[in-house]
């Protein structure tokens, strides 16, 4: 029961009229609450975002393909951000890891006031093509209302998320993980009224996955009544990757502060945003590094 494993599956349903997708996440958030020392409302909300950049990510055409959910608020969450990509990896952070607030009446984590109102931005970056990007003001910023709407206004998909982290007293993860299902421009009316009735009629993503059960299971409570045909499945895990790029941790100073640094004459220790990984920089890369940038 314990052994835990992340992994995300994609299924069509009702004809090929729904596409779905659903993860188990409990490991990779726990990982990211423990690197990035995220307090229980940072954990929730950071992990439902990983979940959703992960099932978002696999909706990418090329494996080189990248893509960023962020979500700016006025809540003391502030900022969070995740990269995830084609191949099941994902990256992220919170601005604020030690924001806390009063649970909700319902004794639930309270993700939407930690965020607050403000803007969540999608960025999709293409190997080799122009980035697409758009922007909507937030809903609820309890994130899968907000992707929900997202879908609806910037890519006229009808989408349903679920998203869900269930943090133990002790900080640890209890559970994680998600939904998202969207239809198809012919779907028949029967089956968007099906549909919407399976929706108003499930238990939440944490009932379903505290209890041990599988994305499989998940996707069988949404669309339960149509047919399911499970078309992939994906091992996911948090992964930074920035070894390969550890220029680019200092280089988002900008030029003015490199120099400002490299005046000082002393090695910088930074640490990645993503992954809090250390980096020293010796005063001959500081410079090496200004050098490469351009004006
Ligand atoms: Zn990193």
């Amino acid at each position: 029961m314990e052994n835990y494993h992340d992994y995300m599956v994609r299924a069509m349903a009702a004809d090929k009229q729904i596409r779905a997708f659903a993860i188990t996440s409990k490991d990779l958030v726990e990982y990211a609450k423990n690197i990035h020392s995220l307090s229980h409302l940072a954990t929730a909300a950071l992990g439902r975002l990983l979940s959703a950049g992960l099932m978002m990510g696999d909706m990418l055409k090329s494996k080189d393909d990248l893509l960023t959910v962020q979500f700016m608020g006025d809540g003391p969450l502030k900022h969070i951000l995740v990269t995830a990509d084609f191949n099941g990896n994902v990256k992220g952070y919170v601005s604020n890891p030690a924001a806390d607030l009063p649970l909700r009446e319902d004794g639930h984590l309270d993700v939407g006031k930690g965020i607050g109102n403000g803007n969540l931005t999608v960025i999709r970056d293409f190997h080799m093509k122009e980035p697409y990007s758009s922007t909507i003001p937030l809903h609820s910023g309890e994130i899968a209302d907000d992707l929900t709407y997202y879908y609806a206004q910037s890519e006229q998909i009808p989408t349903s998320v679920g998203l869900g982290v269930l943090v133990n007293p002790d900080g640890s993860v209890s559970c994680a993980g998600g939904f998202i299902v969207q239809l198809m421009p012919f779907t028949k009316q029967e089956v968007i009224d099906k549909l919407s009735d399976n929706l108003n009629d499930i238990p939440t993503v944490t009932e379903v996955l505290k209890e041990g059960k599988t994305p499989e299971d998940l996707l069988k409570i949404v669309l339960r009544g149509f047919d399911i045909e499970f078309t992939g499945t994906k091992d996911v895990c948090f992964h930074c990757g920035c070894e390969e790029r550890k220029d680019n941790i200092i280089a988002t100073v900008g030029k003015e502060e490199l120099n400002e640094m490299i005046k000082e004459g002393k090695e910088v220790e930074t640490s990645c945003a993503f992954c809090e990984k250390k980096y020293k920089f010796s005063v001959e890369d500081l410079i090496r590094i200004r050098d490469s940038l351009k004006d």
